[in-house]
């Protein structure tokens, strides 16, 4: 493979000299690791599923309890969400600090680990009690001393991509992680911005080249979320699968038992039923690939 083609935003010499820790030693290196009894690694397809939001307590323990018996490994929501606009109902900012004992409660009552976001670095402590893996969304992608200051926790860390960063933009703020001594990072591709003129389709696009793009340069998992990145939900089934196809570690679904009244973006989220069928089909073709579909059983 040629490092030096000029139309790539980065290039693996690049890396190993500006960015060290991020960059793959060999073309075989690929990080392996284990989370809350999750292996993750080239041969591991990882699925994380739950609502946008952790909008209730009986909802996330309902979500808790179908997409575990399902088969998700980790539990997903937000309780401290980013909103585009500030005009919501007061629900959206009281889940907060009960969303994070929302979802302590369904981790233990259904033995599933708990991935949630952290946006300011006074919540820190509190949710990485609770949490098995941080989320750092994308809005907070380049906010280096947030970055540090979660990294410093030790915990393991998913670092979302911002749908305006190029590949090195996105290894470069990893590489300010792994600076700290946390190896435990796990990249998600969410969809990137389109120009307007190009939002026929929608808002992001799926940017499925990054994928193997990024396995080229670096050893760390990655994890793609067709949800965040359609923006709609009868393209949540094709993107999943292309995403398999492309090679990720894992996979980030919002499922929500009733998605049309889901608290934020209703138009995403897949159903149970849809949720089953998908992760049945994700495992066709990880098998194909050579990739093993882990239950956390
Ligand atoms: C999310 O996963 O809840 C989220 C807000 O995603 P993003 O940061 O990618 O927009
Ligand atoms: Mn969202």
């Amino acid at each position: 493979m040629d490092n030096k083609f000029p139309g790539k935003d980065v290039t693996l010499s690049d890396l190993k000299e500006k960015f060290p820790l991020v960059a793959k030693k060999n073309k075989n290196h690929f990080s392996s690791f284990r989370i809350a009894g999750v292996d993750f690694g080239p041969k591991n397809l990882v699925t994380f599923a739950g609502p946008n939001m952790v909008e209730s307590e009986k909802l996330i323990m309902d979500v808790a309890k179908n997409v575990k018996k399902i088969g998700a490994n980790f539990l997903r929501g937000g309780a401290f969400k980013p909103l585009t606009f500030p005009y919501r109902s007061k629900k959206y900012y009281e889940t907060r600090e009960r969303g994070i004992e929302w979802l302590a409660k369904a981790k233990e009552k259904y033995n599933i680990p708990i991935i949630t976001e952290i946006m300011e670095e006074k919540y820190i402590e509190l949710v990485s009690e609770v949490t098995d893996i941080i989320q750092i969304g994308s809005r907070n992608m380049q906010n280096y001393p947030f970055l540090t200051a979660c990294a410093k926790t030790n915990k393991p860390i998913m670092l979302k991509r911002h749908y305006g960063a190029s590949l090195r933009d996105w290894l470069g703020a990893a590489e300010y992680i792994l600076y700290e001594g946390n190896e435990k990072v796990i990249l998600c591709e969410r969809g990137v911005s389109v120009p307007h003129t190009h939002r026929s389709t929608s808002r992001f696009l799926l940017d499925l080249q990054v994928i193997p793009a990024a396995k080229e340069l670096t050893h760390l998992p990655i994890v793609a979320d067709p949800s965040h990145a359609t923006f709609w939900r009868p393209w949540v089934r094709s993107m999943t699968l292309a995403s398999v196809a492309a090679g990720v570690d894992g996979i980030m679904l919002e499922v929500h038992p009733d998605p049309e009244n889901s608290a934020v973006d209703p138009l995403q989220p897949i159903n149970y039923k849809e949720f089953n069928t998908l992760i049945k089909e994700m495992n066709l073709i990880s098998n194909k690939i050579n990739k093993k579909r882990i239950y956390f059983e």
